[in-house]
């Protein structure tokens, strides 16, 4: 590789997508160094995916204790401990970020833990002043949350700070109908905090399927958490008392202990340079790229939600690892397929999906079947507890093949990994019909829509 720079490979940003493609680029026999301002793991280790999971776990004992007494078992006076909780998470979340650096490490992956910026084509310049040069330029400098301008927008606080909360908040308001307000709603209510989340449509999760959203939306009701539709901020007033007293369109004033913005994240494209460097930015300020990840500039690429394709992380792990095995593997260059990518919301229950909604299947394709389970676990039958699961799939009636399951219910992310092959593969209804259920279980459903 060139030695006219000091590296092959300069990174900004070691979060899921920046990790991967520079330990590969290295294992590729590349000079590698990464730029890291915050933690090593980025947004999914650090303030993500894996401690928020986590919380999920915690969250859900509070039904499960429930439920336990109606499986014979005596529980005694049950309390929760935040801190306890808390605390052990944000140890893992330190396990994980060593374990990153030393992936990292392992490869000879030089890491600068400060902010880097671009200085000239190939010159990157760093918070301490040290300037290097590097042949290939890497931008995964991933999103950050979006926070609405409205007066007393700095009394609120985002998926970032929910992690290190002092206390649980009595009454929280989480505005926002997406992935990070459901899933957060539903941690907070198991904890016993009354939670309100408030949208500006009327609308939860956009882009499931209406059926699934709908049983979520009816099973989040049930639990008691409240929802606000068409409500925008129109001021946060912090009381003397420490409380808030919000304004939302359409809506009396009301206190809460604690509002959380979960309206969607922005890419982390400011001042890094990219603007000196011609790199050419989308209308929502993210790095625009082609299939290989690549922008406008022919050394500098981009991957993870800095571009805004798919804000997942395992899509950044994909974009990633494609990008520094096109560039420094012995291959040919390819590029991420990013369709029938399955994703998964950690509400209570969860919701997974893969493919096209009814609704989508039905403008692109017209002529489609669709197949439905509305069950009670058995678990929950037992336990009393009146939650229905809804198993869907979508089928083009054309050639009998799957091109869409959504599915609301216990551990529904776990089943659905293995579905999404099925579906990524372009299997049948038929094919489904001919695998032997494994009973009793309730991805059976899978195998039994009739
Ligand atoms: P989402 O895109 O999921 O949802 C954003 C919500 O905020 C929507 O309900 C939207 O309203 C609303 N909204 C958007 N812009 C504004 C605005 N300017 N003012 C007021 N409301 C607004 O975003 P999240 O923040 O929940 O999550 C960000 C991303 O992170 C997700 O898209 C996802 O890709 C990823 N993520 C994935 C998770 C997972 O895989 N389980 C978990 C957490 C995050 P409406 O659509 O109704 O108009």
């Amino acid at each position: 590789m060139a030695d006219e720079y000091d590296f092959d490979l300069f990174t900004i940003g070691a979060g899921s997508g920046g990790v991967r493609a520079s330990r590969v680029a290295a294992a590729h026999g590349a000079r590698v160094a990464v730029a890291e301002e915050y933690r090593v793991g980025g947004t999914c280790v650090i303030r993500g995916c894996v401690p928020k999971k986590m919380l999920v776990y915690g969250a859900h004992f509070a039904e499960d204790l429930e439920d336990a007494k109606s499986f014979g078992w005596t529980i005694g006076a049950k309390s929760f401990d935040w801190a306890a909780l808390r605390d052990h998470v944000q140890k893992d979340v330190t396990r994980l970020e060593g374990l990153y650096g030393q992936t990292l490490g392992n490869h000879k992956v030089t890491i600068f833990e400060e902010r880097a910026q671009l200085t000239g084509p190939h010159e990157i310049t760093l918070a301490g002043g040290k300037v290097v040069t590097a042949k290939y330029i890497l931008i995964a400098t991933g999103a950050r949350p979006h926070v609405p301008d409205f007066p007393g927008s700095e009394h609120v606080i985002t998926s970032n700070e929910a992690f290190h909360l002092e206390e649980l908040p009595r009454r929280i308001l989480i505005a926002g109908g997406g992935y990070i307000a459901n899933e957060f709603a539903g941690i907070f209510n198991e904890f016993g905090c009354k939670v309100t989340i408030a949208n500006r449509s009327d609308t939860i999760l956009r882009g499931y399927d209406a059926s699934v959203r709908d049983r979520l939306l009816q099973i989040s009701m049930v639990k008691g958490i409240s929802f606000l539709f068409h409500a925008e901020f129109e001021s946060v007033e912090k009381q003397a008392d420490g409380t808030l007293m919000v304004k939302l369109t359409g809506q009396e004033p009301c206190e809460y202990d604690a509002v959380m913005v979960a309206t969607g994240r922005v890419p982390n494209t400011e001042g890094l340079g990219l603007e000196a460097a011609g790199v050419a930015l989308g209308k929502k300020g993210e790095i625009v790229v082609d299939a290989f990840s690549r922008t406008n500039v022919e050394h500098i690429y981009a991957v993870g939600d800095v571009t805004d394709r798919v804000q997942l992380t395992p899509v950044a792990i994909r974009e990633g690892q494609a990008f520094a095995e096109s560039v420094f593997g012995p291959g040919e260059p390819y590029a991420v397929d990013h369709s029938c990518v399955p994703s998964a919301v950690f509400s209570h229950p969860p919701i997974a999906a893969v493919g096209m909604t009814e609704g989508e299947a039905r403008n692109t394709l017209g002529n489609i079947k669709v197949y439905q389970a509305d069950f009670r676990p058995m678990k929950n039958v037992v336990a009393g507890r009146n939650e229905r699961s809804l198993y869907k799939m979508i089928v083009d009636a054309a050639n009998d093949r799957i091109v869409g399951i959504h599915m609301i219910g216990p551990d529904s992310p776990e089943i659905m990994q293995a579905a999404a092959i099925a579906v990524k593969a372009g299997l049948t209804k038929a094919d489904f019909d001919a695998t032997v259920a494994i009973h009793p279980t309730m991805a059976e459903e899978l195998v039994l829509f009739k």
